[in-house]
């Protein structure tokens, strides 16, 4: 598992840039290719190409179909390697995209190796949908998830796992962005301050308004993380806009804060309001996942290993399958920490142990 891993790190893998991703994604078609499994390779006129994989039992007539999610891209640019380079210590395994989530894939292509080793009856066929735009928001594969999702009976996505128990996610809050554009009057702040809309007042009034519908206990979060406006000191602004971050726990909430967003009003006489984005993921609501997880929890049990799960602040594709209504289960992918950073580790001993119960959840859907 260790040398595909180092294999699948060594070939960097950027969402934003094509020619290293897609060199990645060769790497990663080529061994499910060594596992006879029938590989489409999507080319991506922008992004590096995504990879679908099916794997059906011979000789038998399935029609159903089971999804596996995942992601071969990284945030890491080319050249990464050289300052946080693939390495192992401790137990650890180190390297731009380990955790998140290259040895997810890794521990799916050992989850087939298993099926077909003990010849398991599976009942359904097995797509594996290795994307290259997940850490972007997913514009180039939405679709393409989605519809497979839609012929799917349950998705499970490799997604990493939390904390050092490797706690499945069985819930994740909707995000989205919004922003608000200001229009005011320009003039002499000095010589005709009465002719002036400031547009950076009327804004910092509608941050303030924005700020009031946050609820953290009710797993809300509205954010103005950027903003910017005005030209000199001597101009009334004319313009000024933020960039607002959203999160909800429940979809009625987040249908809530979008319907706010829109029935925004300006305050100062003269100004002018625009208003754009929204949710780009759903909530992942519990119960798309209670079942699936039960499911995990009692095989987890019967290979002597305690599963639990928590609620992720964060997005994954997983909300796009899940807002369709399609039992979803995410956070099966590697056990680790620092996505992102470069920390970003996996603990070694646990790879053969999710790759299992992945396997599991397959044999068993
Ligand atoms: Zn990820």
């Amino acid at each position: 598992m260790l040398a595909t891993l180092r294999k699948f790190v060594l070939a960097e893998s950027p969402s934003l840039e094509k020619p290293p991703a897609d060199r990645c994604c060769g790497i990663v078609a080529s061994e499910w290719r060594k596992r006879k499994a029938r590989v489409e390779r999507l080319a991506q006129k922008q992004r590096g190409d995504h990879l679908r994989i099916t794997w059906a039992p011979q000789n038998a007539r399935v029609s159903r179909q089971l999804l596996v999610l995942g992601h071969y891209d990284t945030v890491y640019a080319s050249g990464t390697l050289a300052k946080m380079p693939f390495h192992i210590t401790r137990g650890k395994v180190y390297g731009p995209g380990t955790f998140d989530m290259k040895a997810g894939l890794v521990q799916a292509l050992f989850a087939l190796d298993a099926l077909q080793q003990s010849k398991a009856a599976l009942r359904k066929r097995i797509v594996f949908l290795w994307t290259s735009d997940e850490e972007i928001g997913s514009d180039s594969s939405r679709k393409l998830i989605e519809s497979e999702a839609r012929r799917s009976d349950a998705v499970f996505v490799l997604e990493p796992s939390f904390g050092p128990r490797g706690l499945l996610k069985t819930s994740r809050k909707g995000v989205g962005e919004a922003e608000i554009i200001v229009h005011g009057r320009a003039s002499h702040a000095g010589l005709a301050p009465q002719e002036g809309v400031n547009a950076v007042h009327e804004l910092a009034r509608q941050i303030s308004r924005v700020q009031e519908w946050n609820d953290l206990r009710r797993g809300i979060t509205v954010n103005a993380d950027i903003i910017e406006g005005g030209t000199r000191t001597n101009v009334i602004a004319e313009r000024a806009r933020a960039v607002l971050d959203l999160r909800a726990q429940r979809i009625a909430d987040m249908r809530r804060l979008e319907r706010r967003l829109r029935s925004l009003r300006p305050s100062a006489a003269g100004a002018r309001l625009e208003v754009h984005g929204g949710f780009n993921r759903a909530p992942m609501e519990r119960k798309v996942s209670a079942a699936l997880f039960a499911r995990a929890k009692s095989l987890a049990a019967q290979m002597g290993l305690r599963l639990g799960e928590c609620s992720a602040g964060g997005g994954s594709d997983g909300n796009l399958t899940a807002a369709l209504g399609i039992p979803t289960l995410d956070g099966l992918g590697a056990v680790g920490d620092g996505a992102h950073s470069a920390r970003e580790y996996v603990i070694v001993k646990t790879m053969p142990e999710r790759a299992a119960l992945l396997a599991a959840l397959l044999a068993s859907s």
